[in-house]
């Protein structure tokens, strides 16, 4: 298969995906947790710290929150945390939630780029394995962020592209 096909593969696939809007907490007591989230796990974690607890980290187990401090309590007592963004912002890395991994919509910074583009060439073995729309997602949002100075770099991963 050639590169333009693949290409037209990958998006035919990545398009199937549905974005959520990127979704953050605000008001977050003591500053910010830098994580992004769907509306959904965003209304969880809020839950979360209105009972006393910071948001689980995505490998967590619920059982092993951490406690937030009374401080922190009387912070959001005072100005309680609230759902905040749903529009479309920029990341270092492909935007998901943090709880859930669903895809969300937003683009990369040329950091996130750089990073993307040097995991997807770091994969020797096997190459670059399509084997689900979500795969295609991935790397599709990666191209349509990719400005023309990375096309040599965006052609050398389709060439290590297949479709399992
Ligand atoms: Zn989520």
């Amino acid at each position: 298969m050639r590169n333009e096909e693949k290409l037209v593969k990958l998006r035919e696939m990545g398009n199937r995906v549905t974005e959520s809007p990127d979704h953050w907490i605000g008001g977050y007591p003591d500053g910010d947790n830098a994580e992004v989230y769907c509306r959904t796990c965003c209304e969880k974690n809020i839950k979360h710290l209105m009972n006393g607890f910071h948001p689980p980290l995505p490998v967590q187990k619920e059982e092993a929150l951490l406690p937030l401090s009374d401080e922190d309590k009387e912070e959001i007592h005072f100005t309680p945390p609230f759902v905040d963004g749903g529009w479309s912002s920029e990341y270092d890395g492909l935007p998901m939630c943090a709880s859930c991994s669903a895809p969300l919509t937003g683009t990369l910074t040329d950091e996130g780029i750089a990073n993307e583009i040097a995991h997807y060439l770091k994969c020797e073995d096997n190459g670059v394995v399509i084997s689900s729309e979500r795969n295609a997602w991935d790397l599709i949002t990666l191209i349509s962020n990719a400005g023309s100075q990375y096309s040599n770099d965006i052609g050398k991963i389709l060439e290590k592209v297949s479709f399992q």
